[in-house]
This record gives structure tokens, sequence and C-alpha cells, in this order.
């Protein structure tokens, strides 16, 4: 495979951007790798700049459920583009946006939007703050909420792909009113609880973990969350960036019939555009400026370019049966690679909910950020190359999710367990 034209740009990109990428886990330095540049994407196909093709499981890290260039995400933007870029007042299609989320997610009665996941998440937690008049968060091991100081303990995706427990240039002070416990430990949290419940402020969980790889909740798992935040007056926040309208229309909450107070999304909601959200009760949200006092601002938030993707995307997504397709094709892989695996004696656990998926390379159930960080990451490293070369494009670390698109055809997914299998087998 030419990577010539990729080289080159990263060479030239390494010395006047940190690691030659904007965003940590592009640089693909845990499996051993250097970036693959994108020239343009079509469908479920990316192609890079040396005129290689590869199906794409990325998806933008998850925005991309309907592929790419969607012909009425495009067409929307392009009506978009002829009334302006950004006007800094309101416009018609921020409320669109907004009574498309709140129509569509059952905890959410008024929203407000920002330009990024790590926005949404950040602004939760002040929120939360400001309304319950504490300062303590928990957060779980391995889950990743953005890069906002206060929740950047522990956290998953990047952070633990590079190995690091934290972040240097957070004080100690900030990172000490966070406590990240294991996820999915029903005990654990319980104690913790009965010990320090009435000084949170907020839980904050991401319903459907997908920054360590995919782990699902256990039974019980959201239920005690909810109970316990509930009795001890602190608020839970879902945060649903990557599960919102990815595992269900009205995300992870919906199909596990849980409440959150607040909810945090991003990634699909933007249509593959700059987008953010959080909302929840109106007596919660009501605590916002400029109806209340907790301050969060953004210059161009409400962006009508991204509006308007976000929009388009999430009326494709209301339609019938769209979920039951996703799913369908989701199950397709997951059926594939599980048979390959056996096959080829390789011993791996598949994980999946909705449209985002999982591949751990263990002999054991992963249930938790420490399971996930004992798989075979060497074997990931070397599945991970192995797939490149064969033209499926999957995000280069064990700590991220595998996102299916509508677009993905079963001979796409078919050529995917194909390769898998031949990878399998040279491992
Ligand atoms: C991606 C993600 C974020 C951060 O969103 P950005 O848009 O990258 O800032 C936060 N929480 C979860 C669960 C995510 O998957």
């Amino acid at each position: 495979m030419k990577r010539e034209k990729s080289q080159n740009l990263f060479n030239r990109t390494t010395g006047i951007i940190p690691g030659g990428v904007n965003s940590p886990v592009r640089a693909c330095k845990s499996v051993g790798e250097e970036p693959v540049f994108i020239d343009y994407a079509e469908g479920c196909m990316i192609y890079d700049v040396d005129g290689n093709s590869f199906i794409d499981y990325i998806g933008s890290w998850g925005p991309m459920i309907l592929g790419h260039r969607y012909p009425s995400v495009i067409r929307a933007l392009g009506s978009a583009l002829n009334r302006g870029t950004s006007f800094g007042a309101p416009s018609d299609l921020e409320t669109r946006l907004a009574e498309t989320v709140i129509n569509a997610v059952p905890s959410i009665e008024m929203v407000r939007l920002v330009n990024s996941g790590t926005e949404a998440a950040m602004s939760a937690v002040r929120l939360a703050r400001g309304y319950t008049g504490r300062d303590v968060i928990v957060k779980f091991d391995g889950c990743y909420h953005g890069h906002a100081d206060t929740l950047l303990v522990e956290a998953g995706s990047g952070v633990a792909t590079l190995g690091i427990p934290g972040s240097p240039g957070i004080p100690e002070s900030i990172a000490q009113h966070t406590n990240s416990l294991p996820f999915n430990d029903i005990d654990c949290f319980k104690q913790f609880m009965d010990d320090r419940g009435d000084s949170i402020a907020a839980v904050i969980v991401e319903p459907v973990a997908g920054n360590m790889g995919l782990v699902p909740p256990v039974e019980g798992f959201l239920e005690i969350l909810r109970s316990l935040t509930e009795k001890y007056g602190a608020l839970l926040i879902f945060d649903e960036v990557m599960s919102g309208f990815r595992v269900a229309y009205g995300g992870a909450q919906s199909l596990y019939g849980i409440n959150p107070d607040i909810t945090c999304l991003g990634k699909i909601i933007g249509g593959g555009l700059p987008v953010g959200a959080y909302g929840g009760r109106k007596k919660i949200m009501e605590h916002i400026a400029p109806q209340g006092p907790v301050y969060q601002a953004g210059t161009l938030s409400g962006n009508p370019l991204a509006m308007a993707a976000g929009i388009a995307t999430l009326l494709e997504l209301k339609k019938p049966g769209f979920y039951e397709k996703i799913n369908q094709k989701a199950e397709r892989l997951v059926e594939g690679l599980k048979t390959a695996a056996v096959k080829r004696e390789v011993q791996v656990q598949v994980k999946w909910v909705g449209g985002m998926l999982g591949l751990f390379f263990s002999d054991r159930d992963v249930k938790n950020f420490n399971d996930a960080k004992n798989c075979d990451l060497d074997m990931f490293a070397a599945y991970y190359k192995g797939m490149l070369k064969k033209g499926v494009f999957l995000a280069p670390s064990q700590f991220e999710a595998i996102f299916i698109s509508a677009v993905h055809k079963s001979a796409d997914i078919d050529k995917t367990i194909k390769a898998a299998e031949e990878v399998f087998e040279a491992l």
C-alpha cells in the first residue's frame, strides 16, 4: 500500500502541529503507525491522499451514522450556506434542532447548544455544581467526558491509549474534587455514596461506555446510580455524546429506561459539524445564564451550518426502521467477527449496543477499565495494521469503539469479516 503522500504530509505537519495531529489518537502512535491523511469520503468509504480506499468504521468517531456526504445533509448545508455562515444572533435553525432533541430524548425538557462534547460535559458539571451548591464529582474509570480539567481523571479514550492517568496542567486542587470509581461496580458505588453522598454534586457516566472500547452497563448499574443520586440529592448526568442517537433514537436512556437529570450530547447531533448540547429538566436548566446565574456562553454556538447538518441528520434517523436496520448491520458484523475468531482460534470478546461495537483481545469478559487494560494490546496493534492493509479503517486503539453507519452494505460488512479472518489467521 502506497503511503508516500501521507508520510510527506505527516513530516511537514509534525513540526508545526504538536504530534502532527489536532487530536491525539489520530497520530496512531500506540499501534506503531503513522496517520493516513484523508482526501475525501463518500458513503461508508474513505479515501486517502495516496489513492487508497478504506471501509470506514471510525465515522469521524461517531457522527457519521448516515455515512459521508449523505445527500439530504449536503443539501441542507448548501441551503444554509446561501444564507450566511454565522450571525451571532438567534436563527430558526437553533429552535428546530432544540425541538428535535427535546422530542427525541426522554429526560430533556430544555437544552443549550454548544460547540463540542467537551463543552457540553464541562458545562453540565458547572450547572450541577451551581444547582446543588456542592463541589464533588463522581465519574467512572475509563469513561471519557472530554478534556475539561475536572473530568480528565482516569479518563478513557486518548488518555488511556497514551497510558497516562490524568494530565499535567491540571492542578491537584481541581482534581481532588473528582472521584473516579470502577465502572459497573454496584457495591463500590453504594459504599461510596453511603459514606459521601451528601457532598456529591453530580455523578457523571457514559451509560454505554464507548471510550474504553465498548462496555455496556451490567444489569442494575444504571438503576443504582439513579436511585442513590436521588436519595442523596446529587444530580445524575448521562454523557450521551457518543451513545445519543447511536444506540437508539432516544439514546441509552430510552433503551435502559433511566431518566438522568442532565444529558450531554454531541457527535451525531451535529451531522459531522461541530456541535454539542446539554439538557435536562426545566427546573435545573433554568439556572443557566441569562435565565439564571450559572454562566456559559459561545460565539459560534448554534452555528447555522452545524444546525442544518444536525437537523437533516436527525430527520433521517427518525424514519421508521432506521435503528432496526443499523442493528441488523451491527449484528451481521458481530456474528461474523465472532465466527472468524473461533475459526482461527483467536480469543476475542465482541460487544455491541445499537450502532456501537467493540472487539477486545481477551479470553475473559470485559466489564470495566481494568479488564479493558488487561487485553492483549500488542495483538490489537497487529490486528489494526493488518486490517488497514486490507482496506479497513478502524480506530487505532483498543480503547475506542467501532462505528457502523446506515450505508455500510452487506457486501462491505462481509468484506470486513473476511479481512478479519485473514488477519486473525496471521496473528
Ligand atoms: C467524544 C466524547 C466527548 C467529547 O466530545 P468532543 O466533541 O470530542 O469534545 C465527551 N464524552 C463522550 C462520551 C465522548 O464520546
